[in-house]
């Protein structure tokens, strides 16, 4: 690329809240947050994937008013197309130029293909994106195009191989991901390509910084040097010469202060084995904790009702993992997911022999009734 990306980028999903209404945004707050990081160096914002027009609206609505007064120069700005929710090729452009409008801008720096997998893909290539993005880049409305991913590594390959410009891959990576969607060797990948890493949820939404569950701080009781649990993740990440930037999504000005000062330390192959060995061990930890087996292999996929089994498992066995239903039932409601929508067609068969149908009941009770 040619502008030098900080190691620390702004996701504004999370930015404060006045009450818990999504919508009402703390926009004091917010503006002066998102300018203290951009006065210490943050020069990324990933404005994240409208799935909600009306929250997304918001945000992107006290992005522009905190990038006012010479702030704009000094960032890039990511946006992204929700693959998921596109019916027709006139989304493109539906969903480019809506929050163009609301940025009151002609043009964004980077523009992602959100939530890429091996369903959203193809039928987004059937549909035209690629001549569509080559054609908004022409006329200027995007300035470099880039993909988020959420599937494994030889998914990421295709997507590489059937297009030589992307400039941007964004993933989630944290120590959480190592081995998982597309893991390091995913990292290492599309680093080699030439492509820049994004690191999405570098401490997993905050999760990884909350008061672990007993067999995790056991582990990390036993760290030989005292970094905080936000540390520890970031400097995991950091760690990988490959990523260049790692984008977490902050929500108080005392969070985004600590990162930033643990951005000025960030170095690249500076954990020791012993660090290494430590993380892994915390991982272990908390995977065991994890009460359906799924590799998301996504064999059982795809579901004539459009319901995304492995996505919903996922999120399920984060909530146990890090004692968080309250955010997994938020990211449920986000993306749009309907587990009531199945008619038990039994057509979801797992390899695994994983009871798909038992587990979606498990999870109905969970969230969609609430
Ligand atoms: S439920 Fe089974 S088949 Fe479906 S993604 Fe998970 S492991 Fe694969
Ligand atoms: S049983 Fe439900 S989740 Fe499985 S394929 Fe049928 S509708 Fe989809």
């Amino acid at each position: 690329m040619d502008w030098e990306v900080s190691v620390l980028g702004f996701g504004v999903r999370r930015l404060p809240r006045l009450g818990n209404n999504p919508l009402e945004i703390d926009e004091a707050e917010s503006i002066g947050i998102l300018r203290y990081a951009i006065d210490h160096g943050v020069n990324y914002l990933d404005l994240g994937c409208p799935y909600d027009l009306k929250q997304q609206e918001r945000l992107t609505t006290v992005v522009y008013l905190a990038l006012g007064d010479g702030y704009r120069a000094k960032i890039r700005l990511a946006a992204s197309l929700p693959s998921l929710l596109i019916k027709s090729s006139a989304d493109f452009d539906g969903y480019l130029n809506q929050q163009l409008k609301w940025l009151k801008s002609d043009s964004i720096d980077f523009f992602l293909l959100g939530w890429l997998n091996h369903e959203s893909w193809p039928r987004l290539k059937e549909l035209g994106v690629l001549g569509w993005a080559e054609g908004a880049m022409a006329d200027g409305r995007i300035g470099r195009l880039g993909f988020s991913l959420h599937d494994h590594f030889q998914v990421l390959r295709g997507i590489l191989n059937d297009y030589d410009s992307w400039t941007l891959a964004q993933f989630q990576y944290s120590y959480m991901d190592a081995n998982y969607l597309p893991g390091v060797s995913g990292l290492k990948y599309a680093s080699d390509k030439g492509l820049a890493v994004v690191a999405a949820e570098p401490l997993r939404g905050g999760r990884l910084t909350k008061e672990p569950p007993p067999s995790v701080a056991k582990v990390w009781a036993t760290a030989p040097r005292k970094h905080s649990l936000a540390e520890w993740g970031l400097r995991w990440v950091w760690n990988h010469p490959e990523v260049a930037t790692a984008v977490s999504d902050m929500s108080a000005m005392e969070q985004l202060k600590k990162n930033v000062a643990l951005a000025d330390n960030a170095q690249a192959d500076s954990l020791t084995v012993a660090d290494e060995v430590l993380i892994s061990r915390a991982r272990d930890a908390y995977r065991k904790l994890r009460p359906i087996p799924c590799t998301a292999c996504r064999g059982c996929m795809p579901c004539p009702q459009g319901i995304d089994v492995p996505r919903l498992f996922e999120l399920y066995n984060d909530a146990i993992m890090y004692g968080d239903m309250e955010t997994a039932r938020a990211i449920y409601q986000l993306e749009k997911h309907d587990i009531n929508s199945c008619n038990q067609c039994g057509l979801c068969v797992c390899g695994r022999e994983i009871p798909i149908l038992d587990w979606l009941k498990e999870l109905s009770g969970a969230w969609a009734k609430e």
